[in-house]
């Protein structure tokens, strides 16, 4: 069998099944994007949406739009496309919010499907939002929660029969390990707990069964892998089981069984739909709805299968190119066990991005010490992957980074 090793990028490009969507995104020349799962790029769908609904549905329908170009179907419609991307049933996901306000209103209603339920699991090191969000209900409701923050390996054990919710992230966002949420799924409703999981950096880049796993709830973000973005609309599943019993606490008058009403009493509509709150976010949600499309016109197992091979490919490279350079690989070995990126640490990693991006390579730094590089199998071919460790390995054999200019950090990192 052949190996990796034997093959160059060339050859690797010309046979690539997806290679036709490169040309789909808007790449600025000279940039090898290495940054999609921190913030998708523009899709050219995305853009031609964006202008046509600025321009025709808002700017002459206006409020007749909401009937006339769809938009008061959107939160379910893009719901339900992204819904195909993660094994949910369709009426089963909704796009709204962002991935924090959604695990405010996921978490409180699985708390409330399991009342007299005490503790809450979830992972040190987990992405802070959903910690904060667990901080934040605890400070809110009336019952309190003893929260327990476990390290990776302790998290099957401490799930026990005074456990409400456990809420973990699929992959997570610096290591890229991917936790075996199939597994953790049994294990929670063996105890008869229920599961939030937090799909941010898996939605559109690795497989998730979300109905074959049996989970109960799960949030996402739209701006990562499936290109929304910046601050695109999020989304939100719940399992049709709990559609006519769960409550959120932000029951605006898109949760209504008839907001059109306007009556003075709350009733909940049954169905995802009573995981909204306020009104849809339109533009943000056409631009994700154009790039969650140009997503579904691709197949999922060629995705996948790319996503592992540009990632192979750089792990490859890179141990050959940088050694002895003072790269320190924090992702599991093993592609399998990883989502769609990998984390190097360096004693000066701010600045060696600095310097990559000044060189056209970016991706992205996570404090105190950690590189990251995404594989995004719709628009990176591997040349672009040989290009970038030909610019990494400069700059690390040199020392480059050392200049001044690549030392004072941004207010984003
Ligand atoms: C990116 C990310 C978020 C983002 O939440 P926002 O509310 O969109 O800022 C949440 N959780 C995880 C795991 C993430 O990676």
């Amino acid at each position: 069998m052949k190996t990796l090793n034997d093959f160059n990028a060339h050859d690797l490009d010309r046979q690539d099944p997806l290679a036709r969507f490169r040309d789909r995104f808007e790449m600025p020349q000279g940039v090898i994007y290495m940054n999609g799962n921190s913030l998708g790029p523009l899709t050219r769908d995305a853009r031609e949406r964006m202008a046509r609904t600025v321009s025709e549905e808002w700017g002459e329908d206006l409020i007749r739009g909401w009937n006339t170009a769809g938009w008061y179907d959107l939160a379910r419609r893009v719901g339900d496309k992204i819904g195909r991307l993660i094994g949910a049933d369709a009426g089963e996901t909704v796009m709204c919010d962002s991935t924090s306000v959604n695990l405010f209103k996921a978490v409180s209603s699985a708390l409330d499907l399991r009342p007299g339920r005490t503790k809450i699991v979830t992972e040190a090191g987990n992405f802070p939002t959903d910690l904060y969000m667990l901080d934040g209900i605890n400070r809110f409701s009336a019952e309190k929660y003893d929260i327990q923050i476990l390290p990776r390996d302790q998290i099957a054990d401490a799930i026990d029969e005074e456990t409400a919710v456990v809420v973990l992230t699929h992959v997570h966002y610096v290591t890229g390990e991917i936790f075996p949420l199939r597994e953790l799924t049994a294990r929670a409703h063996e105890m008869g707990a229920l599961t939030v999981w937090d799909l941010s950096h898996s939605v559109g880049a690795v497989d998730v069964r979300l109905n074959d796993w049996g989970a109960d709830f799960a949030v996402g973000c739209g701006y990562k892998h499936l290109n929304g973005g910046p601050g695109a609309p999020a989304f939100l599943f719940a399992a049709r089981r709990y559609h006519e019993t769960m409550r959120q606490p932000l029951s605006g008058w898109f949760s209504h069984k008839s907001p059109f009403a306007f009556r003075d009493d709350f009733e909940p509509t049954v169905g995802a739909g009573r995981m909204l709150c306020g009104t849809t976010g339109v533009l943000g949600g056409s631009a994700l709805e154009a790039a969650v499309d140009l997503m579904l016109e691709s197949d999922q197992a060629e995705r996948l299968e790319k996503m592992k091979l540009l990632s192979r490919y750089f792990q490859l490279l890179v141990g050959e190119r940088c050694q002895g350079l003072g790269l320190d690989c924090v992702s599991p070995d093993d592609v399998e066990k990883r989502g769609a990126h990998l984390s190097y640490r360096h004693e000066n990693a701010y600045a060696v991005m600095q310097n990559l991006i000044a060189r056209g390579v970016i991706g992205d730094f996570r404090a105190p010490d950690q590189m990251r590089f995404g594989f995004s199998p719709l628009f990176m071919s591997f040349s672009d992957i040989k290009n970038a460790v030909d610019i990494l390995a400069d700059i690390l054999g040199r020392g480059s980074w050392q200049a001044a200019e690549y030392q004072t950090r941004n207010a984003v990192t």
